[in-house]
């Protein structure tokens, strides 16, 4: 069982992404376990402010260290963390080596930030590894953190059936996916692939590794050439 605490300044965010198919069944089956934390929850003053203007005088408010690092201490006293991660567009970008590797640890903490971002010595000192979903930049680390959490769920054993193997997906083998499909056999006048509707299951393979090679090739040749 894995334990993922999440600490944002907006729960409600996640509500959905984390309570739905596999993710929910996963969570049923107590094969996860993921917390919420409301990090206003532990903000300062009567008011609990987890917010402040940032020193130089840029525009935009910025997450202050108190309440995450009030947060932060009193989960690692109660067990020990393999990681605590925080979802920044600077990170290293998400890839499924990281995913796999997520997947096998047992306590991880995802730190969302919101506005202009954390308080720089959060993520010098409380922080052991930052994580990217891409080069772009959203307004939290929320759907950011629901999707690492999609990503590593989805590979842990039992959280989806053998017919859908998370190990048939694209990038397990530095190749994507082969094309699929379902009935009917043909729609509009498009037919699924002969071979498919063959019954023969060596050619299928044949076909699903030569369509994938090919994809790979063609729509992302960096992974073809780096996987060789
Ligand atoms: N000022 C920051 C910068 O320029 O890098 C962007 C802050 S962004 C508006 C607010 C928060 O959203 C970040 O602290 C981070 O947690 C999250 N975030 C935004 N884009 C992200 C991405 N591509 N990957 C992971 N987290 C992201």
């Amino acid at each position: 069982m894995i334990r993922i605490d999440i600490l944002t300044v907006v729960p409600e965010l996640l509500e959905s992404p984390l309570n739905y198919s596999i993710v929910k069944r996963a969570r049923d089956k107590s094969l996860v376990e993921i917390i919420v934390h409301d990090i206003r929850e532990y903000g300062k003053g009567r008011y609990h402010q987890v917010d402040d203007y940032p020193f130089g005088g840029d525009a935009g408010m910025v997450l202050m260290i108190e309440p995450i690092f009030k947060i932060i201490s009193k989960l690692e006293r109660e067990r020990e963390y393999d990681e605590v991660i925080y979802l920044s567009p600077d990170g290293d970008l998400l890839d499924q080596a990281t995913s796999n590797m997520l997947s096998c640890k047992s306590n991880l903490i995802l730190l969302c930030g919101h506005y202009k971002g954390i308080d720089h010595r959060i993520r010098e000192h409380l922080i052991t590894k930052e994580i990217s979903i891409g080069n772009y930049v959203l307004s939290g680390g929320e759907l950011p953190a629901a999707i690492l959490c999609d990503s590593i769920i989805r590979l842990i054993p039992g959280a989806i059936s053998d017919e859908t193997s998370a190990l048939s997906d694209s990038f397990q083998d530095d190749l994507l996916a082969p094309p699929i499909y379902t009935r009917p056999a043909e729609f509009n006048g498009w037919r699924v692939p002969d071979v498919l509707l063959s019954g023969n299951p060596k050619l299928i393979k044949e076909w699903q590794e030569r369509e994938s090679t090919e994809r790979t090739k063609r729509l992302r040749p960096k992974l073809f050439n780096d996987g060789d």
